[in-house]
């Protein structure tokens, strides 16, 4: 669990890159250069946790790639202590970058093996997100922290999960891709309380693991 000199050398060439690409804001910058990425995969992939691209993780999912992720964080437009909940926690380093980035973090993923292991090394790394294991497209309903003043998706929706538009704050901000296939990055903006009082900006498409209902307890 070594964050050593060459790592965080690689990870400011990593962030000259992300620069480099369009990410402009500070914050989102300020984290990916301080959360050690190489720390959220297996050690034999240790040597590519630099680059631009996504990597393999436990049960068949991905490590979201760094441009995905700093792309993610900037569209929220998150101001420090804001409530965020992430669905699709996976390998945490999305949750971490949140976390780094001053946020409140709930995170939700379906599969039991990757919650329990991530849930441990967040904690071991000092990152206090809240883990719970669900259904993503309910949100958190049983522990009720909501509601919430950003909600990021990073898995592949069918289409906007209308439970978590009602979990999201009025002036609020979810970041979702929604496809089949392949996605479409979007940025909605609830406007009011009904259901269809929201604002919608594309951006692009995408390619995410799909976003699955039904929790898989795992053994
Ligand atoms: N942000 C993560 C992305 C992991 S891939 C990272 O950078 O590591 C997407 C994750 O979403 C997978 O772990 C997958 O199991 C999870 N997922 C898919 N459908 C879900 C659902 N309905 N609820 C919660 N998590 C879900």
């Amino acid at each position: 669990m070594e964050d050593t000199f060459k790592h965080r050398g690689l990870r400011e060439q990593m962030v000259n890159l992300l620069r480099g690409k369009g990410i402009g804001d500070s914050r989102v910058l300020a984290a990916m250069s301080a959360v050690p990425r190489h720390l959220f995969m297996d050690t034999v992939l240790e040597y590519l946790a630099y680059e631009d691209r996504a990597l393999p993780i436990a049960c068949g999912q991905t490590i979201s790639q760094p441009s995905m992720v700093a792309f993610q964080s900037e569209l929220l437009d998150a101001e420090p202590e804001m409530k965020v909940l992430e669905i699709g926690t996976g390998s945490g380093y999305q949750t971490a970058v949140l976390c780094a980035m001053g946020l409140k973090v709930y995170t939700v993923e379906r599969q039991k093996e990757l919650y329990t292991a991530t849930k441990k090394l967040l904690s071991r790394l000092n990152y206090n997100a809240k883990c719970f294991l669900g259904d993503g497209y309910k949100g958190l309903t049983e522990v009720d922290y909501g509601p919430y003043d950003r909600i990021i998706i990073t898995c592949g929706a069918r289409e906007v999960p209308r439970q978590l538009l009602r979990q999201l704050k009025t002036g609020g901000v979810m970041v979702i891709p929604v496809g089949d296939e392949t996605q479409e990055m979007l940025r909605i903006v609830k406007m009011g309380e009904k259901e269809n009082e929201f604002l919608q900006q594309r951006y692009g498409n995408c390619n995410f693991v799909p976003m699955l209902d039904k929790v898989n307890f795992g053994g």
